[in-house]
Parts: C-alpha cells; sequence; structure tokens
C-alpha cells in the first residue's frame, strides 16, 4: 500500500480531513508528522534564509521529520480558492521550495489549485494527482467527490459544535478530547475569542499552549472555525469590502465579528515576519478602537518568544477582562 505522509503544519488544520479521505479512498495510507518539537523548528529553520516566516520554518521540519517514513509527501500549491482571492506568496511555492531546501525529501505530490483557471482546470489537476494511483477517472471522480463532503463536514461539524480543528479531528477519528473540555464551561471566568490562522492557533508548540491555558484558567475560548462561512463573508465585507487575500476570513471577518458579537476579549495571534497578517491585524486594532465595545489584544510570535512573556501578556489582558466585567456587573445592580 502507498504510504502518504502530510506534514501536521499550515494547511493541515483546514484540509486534513478532505485529504486524508480523498487518499484513502484511493487506497492509499495516511501518515502525518509528529506535533511540532523545538528539534523539528530547529531542522525546519536551518534549511531557510532568516527572514523566511516562522509557520514555513515549522513547515519544513515537519517534512523533515517524514523522511524515510512514506512514499510521497503531499504539499499542494493552494494559490487561490475564491475567485481574484489569492494566497500569500509562500503557499503558492511551497512544493518547489520544499524540494529546493529538502533534496533528500520522499518524492513530493503536488497539485496546483487555482480557481481563476476554471473547473476544467481545476478536474485535471486532480486527475493528474488521482493517477499515481490508478488510471480509472471515475474513482478519481469518486474519491474527490467523497473528499469534498467530507470537508462540507468538518466545517459544519466545528462551526454547529463549537469544536476547534484539533477537537473536530479528534472527534472524527473517534477520540472524546473534545467533551473533557466542556467541564471548563461551567465555571466560566470570561469569553474569550482568539483570531488568527489555524497553524497559528493550534500549534501548541508555537503559541506555547496558548488556548489550552485560556481554557485552564476557565475561560470560555471562541475561535474562527466556530463561525459558519456566511458569518465570516459578511463580517469580513463590513470591514474591508471585497477580501483581497485567501484566508483573509480567519483574521479580518473572525476579528470583527467578535469585537461585535458575543466576546468579552479579542486576542489576536500573528507571526513576525508576515506581511499579510500585520495589515489584517491592524484593520481589527483599528476596528476595535473606533468601536471601543471589546478590548483587543495581538501578539507577535518568532522563534525567540518566551514562555513568561506570553504568561505575563495573557495574565495582564484577562485581568483586564475580570476588572472590566465586575465593573459592568456592579453598575447594573
Ligand atoms: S500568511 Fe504570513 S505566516 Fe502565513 S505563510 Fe504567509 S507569510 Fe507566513
Amino acid at each position: 500500500m502507498i504510504r502518504i505522509g502530510i506534514p501536521t503544519a499550515l494547511l493541515y488544520y483546514q484540509y486534513y480531513p478532505m485529504w486524508k479521505t480523498f487518499f484513502e479512498e484511493l487506497g492509499a495510507e495516511v501518515v502525518v508528522s509528529p506535533p511540532t518539537t523545538q528539534d523539528m523548528l530547529v531542522a525546519g529553520s536551518s534549511r531557510v534564509v532568516a527572514d523566511t516566516c516562522l509557520p514555513v520554518k515549522i513547515f519544513l521540519g515537519h517534512v523533515l521529520s517524514l523522511v524515510g517514513k512514506c512514499d510521497y509527501i503531499f504539499i499542494p500549491a493552494v494559490r487561490s480558492v475564491k475567485s481574484r482571492v489569492y494566497n500569500c506568496s509562500k503557499f503558492l511555492g511551497l512544493p518547489d521550495m520544499t524540494r529546493a531546501v529538502i533534496p533528500e525529501s520522499s518524492p513530493i505530490l503536488d497539485i496546483d489549485i487555482d480557481v481563476n483557471k476554471g473547473k476544467r482546470n481545476l478536474h485535471q489537476a486532480i486527475y493528474q494527482l488521482g493517477r499515481h494511483f490508478t488510471w480509472n477517472p471515475f474513482k478519481v471522480r469518486q474519491a474527490s467527490l467523497a473528499a469534498w463532503q467530507a470537508h462540507l463536514n468538518y466545517h459544519e461539524l466545528m462551526s454547529s459544535n463549537n469544536l476547534t480543528p484539533p477537537q473536530a479531528i479528534e472527534r472524527i477519528s473517534g477520540t472524546t478530547e473534545s467533551e473533557a473540555n466542556s467541564s471548563y464551561i461551567s465555571s466560566t471566568q470570561a469569553t474569550i475569542a482568539v483570531i488568527g490562522h489555524p497553524y497559528l492557533l493550534y500549534d501548541e508548540h508555537i503559541n506555547h499552549r496558548f488556548i489550552s491555558r485560556l481554557k485552564q484558567a476557565h475561560n470560555n475560548v471562541l475561535t474562527p472555525e466556530m463561525l459558519s462561512a456566511e458569518e465570516l463573508q459578511s463580517a469580513t465585507a463590513r470591514l474591508v469590502g471585497r477580501a483581497y487575500w485567501t484566508y483573509e476570513e480567519e483574521v479580518v471577518g473572525a476579528g470583527d465579528h467578535y469585537i461585535q458579537n458575543g466576546a468579552d476579549g479579542v486576542i489576536g495571534i500573528m507571526t513576525f515576519g508576515c506581511g499579510p497578517d500585520s495589515l489584517m491585524m491592524d484593520m481589527v486594532r483599528r476596528q476595535a478602537g473606533r468601536l471601543k465595545t471589546t478590548p483587543f489584544m495581538s501578539l507577535t510570535l518568532e522563534e525567540h518568544t518566551s514562555e513568561a512573556g506570553i504568561i505575563t501578556r495573557l495574565e495582564a489582558f484577562l485581568d483586564m477582562i475580570h476588572r472590566r466585567k465586575r465593573r459592568q456587573v456592579t453598575a447594573c445592580v
């Protein structure tokens, strides 16, 4: 059986159930890289220039951890998933960059996803990918339909049950972590929305267990995946009109939505050296400043971000939120 390696980084959190379904429907076995470690970060960083963004360095570390453990490593070049909305340049060149800097990598299976080139082009790209497993176009079509349905189910599961991607993936694979988290809700101190790209929010090594810390402090945590596509799109349209970046909604749309609905505070997580996020997070910060309804804090992560620094800023922000809530309660009495 052909083994396909999938790095647990970058777009993994958006698309893993879809990719897994596609390959398994075609008879392959899927293996994923283990959670990020400092050694993986150091190994990935050693292959690229220093000012490469942190998530890409981590991605390369995950690819290195898969070398020798699979027949192929799947690395798509996701250029555009919406008409005239394009992805960050790092995603566009990801398969080529990986080949160049990790020549010892297992062969890379790639696919160009660009909906601007039309449906026919997309179908051909999917068929080219499927040909590594079968020459039967009908089988590839069946696998792609099953994969798309898995993708829709995954996002529906997250938005209708308030689950994060790791919780939804655990639930799909039959573990019970997401139910365990519900115990935090009983003594909720505050509702905190955390916005940003999934590869920053759910990689506990990069963010020093940020979401777990919020939950352990008895806060209810909201994330972009808990909103429906319609909610994200309408909030993005309200704040910036037309989106220019793929995945802008998980920053701008979620930020604007939570600033205006349902959160006591909003925290934006971005990484040093990210051009798109520096613009998007600033729009959310300005919106919070204009409306003055919900406190907003942004955190910028990099290789040298210390755990103590994260904890200090988090505790200061939560103190301020809790004081604010107590004042509001007192004013109502
Ligand atoms: S959006 Fe920013 S953090 Fe993400 S890959 Fe591009 S530069 Fe890196």
